[in-house]
């Protein structure tokens, strides 16, 4: 059985104090439920939301690291770092990096395998652009990021592995892949781990879908079978609606 997630990417949001206060409102209206539930406050304030969330099942992930282990690189952080304050899972390659920050798969690999080794879980977020869906060449472009970025990884650290597969053209643009177009994707990359290692590596892989969700769309989106959960963007910043969008989970 796929393990199911909720994670919130808070991207550059939420001082100290107000990450206190969304920590406080989502501790009381998380519901109970199975499935992991994941926030990202900036790096700033990743130490005190482990200490606040010491004795709550959300787990505090970050949303970024560097591949070296120390050394001169100004302004980043390392998995030791990380792992120092007790975080234990990392979000790598977001659209945003991608975009902005010039990350590419080349650059993620190296990121990916440095959190492996230092036995961290791994977040990967990949996805097409409008213009690749509109060319048709989505689930090439989907492949290619999978191949260059991810499929170097030994099977035998697959567990460590989750995917987020999140379309760029959807991401707070309030525009949503149709669940029927997240399940399509989610199919293929199944199938693409399955041709690159074996049908029990694929079926083992938790995939999230991310772009947009919200509480009204996410039973949809989170009633296909081959969709695991959500990577939630607006959404997670509003205590009522992830705590929604994990119901719906
Ligand atoms: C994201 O940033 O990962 C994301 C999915 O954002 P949103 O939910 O706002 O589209």
């Amino acid at each position: 059985m796929r393990k199911k997630i909720v994670a919130g990417n808070w991207k550059m949001n939420k001082n100290s104090s107000e990450t206190a206060d969304l920590l406080t409102q989502l501790m009381s209206k998380i519901p109970d439920t199975t499935a992991e539930v994941m926030v990202s406050p900036t790096f700033v304030n990743l130490a005190e939301a482990v200490k606040q969330l010491a004795d709550s099942s959300i787990e505090v992930v970050a949303q970024n690291m560097h591949f070296a282990e120390k050394g001169a690189y100004t302004g980043e952080i390392s998995s030791n770092m990380l792992q120092s304050i007790g975080i234990e899972t990392v979000i790598l390659g977001h659209s945003e990096r991608r975009a902005y920050f010039g990350e590419d798969d080349a650059l993620l690999a190296k990121k990916v395998d440095a959190a492996l080794k230092a036995n961290m879980r791994v977040i990967l977020c990949f996805g097409e652009e409008l213009q690749d869906r509109k060319g048709g060449d989505h689930f090439k472009v989907v492949e290619s990021q999978l191949k260059n970025g991810l499929f170097h990884v030994d099977k035998s650290q697959w567990g460590k592995i989750v995917l987020a597969y999140e379309p760029v053209w959807a991401i707070g643009t309030g525009e949503t892949a149709s669940p029927e177009q997240a399940q399509e994707m989610h199919a293929f990359i199944r199938e693409t781990i399955a041709a690159a290692y074996d049908q029990d590596t694929a079926q083992i892989v938790t995939i999230l879908y991310g772009g947009s969700v919200k509480p009204a769309n996410a039973n949809e989106i989170f009633s296909k079978p081959d969709v695991d959960g959500g990577l939630i963007g607006g959404a997670a910043l509003v205590a009522d609606d992830f705590a929604a969008i994990v119901a719906a989970i």
